[in-house]
């Protein structure tokens, strides 16, 4: 980070009262569905008849960066929609919610005796108490669970680890979008209760320090063949359980270059994986795979209901808390020095120095304000609670050399459904865009941070935005925003779309987040679309990463077979074979097969 800079530094620049007091006002009117513009006026209005001089100063300080001044008034870019996001749930850790060690119903692995969960410091532990062995650690956001359910809480933990890991094995930093680094090691972690050194990886964002330390194994449980695999042996994915079935084992074939084998084996069945050095599963097969196609397991949905105005009653609004430049200083001073997989621990005349040797009175008092909310204090010194960092994050995503990068629409290697010309990506105001210029149809729209975007790359861009794209919905329809880990609404509606060209398009989904607001209204065969079986059937006819791409081979059929209840019937033919989903109302795969 560049020093203290206005026009570089966003911590600086948003440390005040009356910027992060914009930010908060457009994110609070947005939601439904949509997020808001604002003219000045309500603006104005909403930060208490605030002096016009003053106003048009601090909005310009923001344009281009936070917020944006477009026809219909001044919105948020996505850093403001980040920032938004971050405060809102660090909202919700003025009161810190905590659970003590509860019994679930899930065995150990080991000994069989039942697991316990608990939720401390902003994290959530499963325990086997007999084994004295901690399973799963993972920081979560008090907005993920209810409290008083300890099943949600496990459940909750289970998802959001697993939705991290998609991304950060996809490449992309699932908190500031950034570029995720990995290497492999072979480490011994007796704390875990393995016996041995095992693969691990080393997964780090190259922009805001997020990291996770996964084994090689849990990458071939996300993989498209295990979820199959698992279905088809009437067990669920195993990485919705918190105990694993299957006999699971793993051999180094090389370092150089790396190659992992993970073998599982169900039922005398066996699913075998190779990974490389990036956790890419580059080679699979099984044997004893029939031809009967069976109905998946279905796993319950995530159902935690917030109040997204309830939190804001009491205590001090999070954005006045952080509107100012010692506190945002600290916030900064701290998540600079954390990467390379740790969360740094800053002593007091660490902090002090990052500050410029703020005064010693001053540096208590704020530092007062933030602990228990955003910062804490340990034997080690302070660090960042879970609200800190994702501050740290959104504010890092508006991060970002000279203006904000824009790709000018370019021709790519794709062609477009309805009159086989090649479409146009673009990359303007923030957002990702697919359009076909002779049909003059935007077929994708899709909000991006710009730590995602390489200008000069656009096969890289592409990739990536797809990706990212799959990466929400899957996360959405698992339940969980992907942004700030509220729970997740869902509707299905035949309310058409002619603004994108698509009023012959039947059925759209309505997913929103019910903390931050964040939606997707997807047709409802974008859910059969980034099924695992539709993977591996593109990956079977030779077009692996189907997800990937912005036009795919095959056509695309969808009925509407019933509206009470929902099941909505996706057919999708390519090279002679057909793949058929059935979806519900809880937009959920109830059925698929491979029709001959
Ligand atoms: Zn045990
Ligand atoms: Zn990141
Ligand atoms: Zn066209
Ligand atoms: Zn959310």
């Amino acid at each position: 980070m560049s020093g203290r800079d206005e026009s570089t530094n966003p911590f600086s620049l948003l440390a005040d009262e009356t910027r992060l007091g914009i930010v908060e006002a457009i994110g609070d009117r947005s939601g439904d569905g949509e997020y808001a513009s604002l003219s000045y006026s309500t603006i104005q209005t909403a930060l208490g008849e605030v002096d016009s001089g003053r106003l048009n100063y601090h909005l310009r300080q923001l344009e281009g960066r936070f917020v944006e001044h477009t026809d219909d008034g001044y919105r948020l870019l996505i850093p403001g929609i980040r920032v938004y996001q971050a405060v809102t749930s660090g909202q919700l850790a003025a009161d810190r919610p905590t659970v003590p060690p509860t019994e679930i119903d899930s065995p150990c692995g080991d000994c069989g005796d039942p697991l316990f969960v608990s939720y401390e410091e902003g994290r959530v532990f499963v325990r086997c108490p007999t084994c004295d062995v901690t399973y799963h650690r993972y920081p979560l956001s008090p907005s993920a669970f209810d409290p008083g359910d300890a099943a949600s809480l496990a459940d909750a933990g289970l998802t959001v680890a697993f939705a991290d890991l998609r991304s950060m094995l996809a490449g992309v930093c699932p908190y500031c979008s950034g570029v995720v680094e990995c290497t492999l090691s072979a480490d011994d972690r007796g704390d875990l209760g393995l016996e041995g050194p095992e693969t691990f990886a080393h997964l780090t964002c190259s922009t805001c320090g997020w990291f996770n330390h996964p084994q090689a194994t849990m990458a071939t449980y996300l993989h498209h063949t295990t979820a199959v695999f698992y279905e088809r042996h009437g067990r669920a994915a195993p990485h919705s359980r918190l105990t694993v079935e299957g006999e699971w084992s793993e051999t180094v074939r090389s370092t150089d270059p790396w190659r992992v084998e993970v073998r599982v084996t169900l039922d005398g069945d066996t699913l075998r994986h190779v990974v490389d050095e990036n956790l890419d599963v580059v080679e699979w097969e099984v044997d004893g795979w029939g031809t009967t196609r069976q109905r998946p397991a279905k796993h319950g949905r995530r159902a935690v209901t917030l109040d997204r105005t309830a939190s804001t009653a009491s205590g001090e609004s999070p954005f006045s808390l952080l509107a100012d430049e010692t506190r945002l200083g600290i916030v900064e001073a701290i998540g600079d020095r954390s990467g390379d997989g740790e969360y740094a621990s800053l002593s007091y005349s660490e902090v002090r120095a990052a500050l410029d040797g703020v005064d010693t009175g001053n540096l208590n008092y704020h530092l007062r304000k933030l602990r228990g909310r955003f910062v804490e204090r340990t034997d080690d010194g302070y660090r960042l609670l879970i609200p800190g960092i994702r501050m740290y994050q959104a504010v890092a995503s508006g991060q970002f050399a000279g203006d904000r990068p824009t790709v000018p629409p370019t021709e790519v290697d794709s062609r477009c459904e309805g009159c086989e010309e090649p479409v146009q990506v673009a990359y303007e105001d923030g957002r990702f865009f697919v359009r076909c210029p002779t049909c003059e149809v935007t077929q994708i729209r899709y909000p991006l941070s710009p730590n995602a975007v390489d200008p000069t790359d656009v096969d890289g861009l592409v990739s990536v935005a797809m990706t990212k794209i799959h990466l929400d919905l899957r996360s959405m329809l698992d339940g969980l925003c992907p942004y700030c880990s509220g729970a997740v609404h869902h509707d299905v509606s035949t309310a058409d779309r002619g603004d994108l060209g698509l009023d012959e398009r039947d059925a759209f989904a309505h997913l929103t987040c019910s903390t931050c607001g964040w939606f997707n209204h997807p047709a409802v065969e974008m859910v059969a679309f980034h099924h695992h079986a539709t993977e591996q059937f593109y990956e079977e006819r030779g077009r692996p990463g189907h997800y990937t791409r912005p036009n795919v081979d095959g056509e695309l059929e969808v009925t509407v077979e019933s509206e009470d209840p929902w099941r909505i019937e996706v057919r999708v033919t390519l090279d002679g074979d057909t793949l058929r989903h059935v979806v519900d109302g809880d937009l959920d795969v109830v059925e698929w097969e491979v029709v001959d």
